[in-house]
């Protein structure tokens, strides 16, 4: 599997593009705002020649859900979330306004939900969803066992966890969602945070022993 990270927008949050020899391709958190961010991520699918499968959100706060519209726009694919954060898909102009930062960025309905334990499928790779609220309460984790890596959005960073602070966070379902759902994947899995550097499962476990 190939993972092309790209670091975009005014809160430098992490972009995916994965995919295997097929070709068949999977963005997790389109942040790519801007135009020039955008015509990065259409100049890549042209250079790997990827077909876009799906558009997946962990979260739907803006500043992983920006580009979700260029998307559907460029390539006719919807982005999915998980129906907990339904509220926030459509709802970045309001967002940004409570940062009080100004966007003006076309919204975008998703094109189905994500449910915990579901499994999608892009080329040979096969991503399941685990629900991991806390950070938002549709925050999902995407997990590929046979890469050994997951892609936990704002729940867990580097040496940190997400914050609890904004609309629909909770402290306590974050440390389950934490404990529960990732401290139990295999100490070697790589942990693609939505900002920063990654980390691994076990590296954070040991920072974080308390959890
Ligand atoms: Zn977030
Ligand atoms: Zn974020």
């Amino acid at each position: 599997m190939t993972i092309k990270e790209f670091v975009f927008n005014p809160f430098m949050e992490n972009t995916y593009v994965l995919y295997d020899e097929t070709g068949e391709a999977v963005i997790v958190d389109a942040g790519c705002l801007y135009p020039e961010e955008q015509e990065q991520i259409r100049q890549y699918i042209d250079y790997a020649q990827l077909k876009l499968k799906y558009v997946l959100n962990t979260h739907l706060h803006l500043d992983h859900q920006f580009g979700n519209a260029f998307l559907a726009r460029t390539y006719g694919v919807m982005p999915m979330a998980h129906e907990g954060d339904a509220v926030m898909a459509g709802d970045i102009a309001r967002q940004a306004a409570a940062f009080g930062i100004p966007v003006h960025v076309e919204d975008c309905a998703l094109g189905g939900f994500l449910s915990d334990g579901q499994k999608l499928r892009a080329g040979n790779l096969e991503i399941e969803v685990i629900h991991t609220p806390g950070h938002s309460k549709g925050g999902v984790c995407f997990y590929i066992p046979s890469e050994k890596v997951v892609f936990a959005g704002d729940t867990l960073f580097q040496n940190s966890i997400g914050r609890t602070d904004l609309p629909g966070g909770n402290h306590a379902e974050l440390i389950n969602s934490i404990r529960k759902r990732l401290f139990v994947l295999p100490d070697e899995t790589i942990v693609h945070t939505g900002h920063g550097e990654s980390t691994t499962i076990g590296d954070e476990k040991s920072y974080n022993p308390y959890l």
